[in-house]
């Protein structure tokens, strides 16, 4: 017996979604409040590592996956030069154990929709158009106000509503995401045959020139600079001129953004909330507890970890007291930390234009880490 009966999940982001699901298996009645009016159908792709794939293997959405994305176990450096030299491809970790692969890329919306319709057929109910305004902690609930007025009760309440979290700031978490001094245009393009894993050029015009397959046909590119202002931005000659640095299948990226491919621009930001998640029986996961630059691809993955142990110990726990919150705690806060110092240092190595950082110590302990399940 599950140690409640009913959760309130703020968010249909990854987060949101697998957590909400675990726990409808188990029997527990969910409901995700999640503000926007309708599920998204506009974004750009993901890179997923094998850690956030032994998750979604368990969520039971791994194989209607594998009819949509593109797997790969390895890693190629280009150099930033006109002809985009390959200069060395790499092994990759599996770190979701031998069965999975290392990388999987995937268009966002696309791994969203599947998120969504498996926890819609384990039973959560998701309320669109719902934005969680105010919580009140009442002993052995929490009560919920919304936006539109509603007030809502359940035994437990899960905050998986991203980096602005307001469940984080109605708790008195005063942690905020901090810029890290690097933005990123994205584009989604389609994909050229020699494009068949994550290459990555350092140098050039930016400090990180990249892309990953995400299906037989389509492919995301990115380029990181130093943090512009420029949020919003959707001008695909931006990128197009800044890509003009790179060779190899960037040539064939560059004349898909000529042609007017979908691009969009972000800062990235770094976070953690390094003492409890949980006030009373409020708790958060994801990107409302930690966020990092995406160097290591490992948001999604910490935010699909925090998912699978938070409904683990709420399910075979009979009660939801101060033991359960230092399990959670003890099992999340110090590997989350790890990621976000990892892919924070390597962004920094980057800005200070770092040449001798031992970058495959780095990524080589944290994968060692990764490989040993949450
Ligand atoms: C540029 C960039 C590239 C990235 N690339 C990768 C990558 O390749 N691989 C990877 O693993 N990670 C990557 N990440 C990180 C990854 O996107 C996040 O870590 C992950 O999406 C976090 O999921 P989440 O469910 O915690 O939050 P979110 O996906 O942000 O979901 C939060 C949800 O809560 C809702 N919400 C917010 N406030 C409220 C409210 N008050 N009431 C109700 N609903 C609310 C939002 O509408 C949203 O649907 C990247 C991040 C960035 C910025």
């Amino acid at each position: 017996m599950a140690a409640v009966s009913t959760v309130g999940v703020v968010g249909a982001g990854a987060a949101g979604l697998a957590v909400a699901t675990f726990l409808a298996d188990a029997g527990v009645r969910v409901e995700i409040l999640e503000k926007s009016d309708s599920p998204s159908t506009l974004g750009s792709g993901i890179t997923l590592q094998g850690n956030a794939l032994r998750v979604l293997h368990q969520l039971g959405v791994w194989e209607r996956m594998t009819e949509h994305g593109y797997a790969f176990n390895d890693l190629g450096l280009r150099a930033p030069n006109p002809e985009g030299t390959v200069v060395a491809i790499l092994d990759d970790v599996q770190t979701g154990g031998p069965e999975l692969p290392a990388t999987f890329g995937m268009y966002r919306p696309t791994l969203a929709g599947i998120m969504r319709q498996r926890a819609l057929d384990a039973g959560v109910v998701i309320s669109h158009g719902k934005s969680v305004h105010s919580l009140q902690d009442i002993g052995d609930g929490v009560q919920v106000t919304t936006e539109d007025g509603a007030v809502l009760h359940y035994d437990l309440l899960v905050g998986a509503d991203g980096l602005h979290s307001t469940v984080r700031r109605s708790i008195g978490i005063d942690v905020e995401p901090q810029p890290v001094g690097m933005g990123i245009w994205r584009a989604f393009v389609p994909r050229p045959d020699e494009v068949v894993r994550t290459d990555l050029t350092y140098g050039g015009r930016c400090f990180i020139a990249g892309y990953c397959p995400t299906g037989e046909n389509d492919m995301y590119a990115y380029l990181v600079e130093r943090a512009q202002d420029r949020h919003g931005h959707k001008d695909a000659g931006i990128m197009a001129e800044l890509a003009a640095a790179y060779g190899g299948p960037w040539n064939d990226i560059r004349q898909s953004l000529l042609d007017g491919a979908p691009v969009n621009y972000t800062h990235f930001t770094q976070h953690v909330v390094e003492g409890a998640w949980n006030r009373g029986r409020s708790v958060i996961i994801g990107d409302a507890a930690h966020s990092c630059p995406p160097t290591i691809a490992q948001g999604a993955a910490m935010a699909l970890e925090d998912a699978a142990v938070l409904a683990e110990l709420l399910i075979v726990s009979d009660r939801v007291d101060e033991k359960l919150w230092e399990q959670f705690h003890s099992r999340r806060v110090e590997r989350a930390t790890e990621v976000v110092k990892a892919s924070t240092q390597l962004a920094q190595w980057l800005l200070d234009g770092e040449r001798d950082a031992d970058v495959p110590g780095l990524m080589g302990n944290l994968a060692a880490r990764l490989v040993v399940p949450a």
